[in-house]
């Protein structure tokens, strides 16, 4: 069985258990912006806030792109979140290769040549990566001046939180 049908099965059976009061409507206090990374998952406990608290967003490398603006717009013009965090991570995926390396890799063994994706993202420095990802957040015309935007690094090793300065 794959894990997809294993899951399922599970959800059949565990679903007995689930809290209808979860079905409110979404009202977060802060947006995550964080990595993929399953080594990231448990961060919004290890922060003692809700779920129903926080709206996280993910993807591979912790990256403000158009789609994660797309949604911190959503999150603090619809549903009021009133804070931006930004939350990076050491070890990430994205320092072990250049996104060149990759694409390198991707068009020797498909043997494809696609115009898309442009870039992989990849970078050297959590902090200054972080610093961008901020930056990138912080100049969009779109997000209030009165919500604050704050990076972070994660330290997968200790669980702990050191954040990074703006500037
Ligand atoms: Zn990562």
């Amino acid at each position: 069985m794959s894990i997809i049908d294993e899951a399922l099965a599970a959800n059949a059976a565990l679903a007995s258990s689930y809290d209808p009061a979860l079905a409110a409507p979404p009202a977060p206090k802060v947006a995550i912006v964080t990595c993929a990374d399953p080594r990231l998952t448990g961060v919004v406990r290890l922060m003692g806030l809700q779920d129903a608290d926080v709206d996280l967003i993910r993807n591979v490398g912790t990256v403000v792109d158009d789609d994660a603006l797309r949604s911190l717009l959503v999150s603090t013009r619809v549903l009021g979140s009133k804070e931006i965090m930004i939350i990076n991570h050491n070890e990430c995926g994205l320092t072990v290769f250049s996104g060149d390396e990759l694409a390198e890799r991707l068009r020797t063994e498909t043997g494809s040549a696609p115009i898309t994706p442009v870039t992989f993202y990849t970078f050297t420095d959590a902090e200054e990566n972080t610093r961008l990802q901020m930056q990138r957040v912080r100049s969009h015309p779109w997000i209030a001046d009165d919500v604050p935007v704050r990076g972070f690094i994660f330290d997968v090793h200790t669980g702990r939180l050191t954040e990074v300065s703006a500037a």
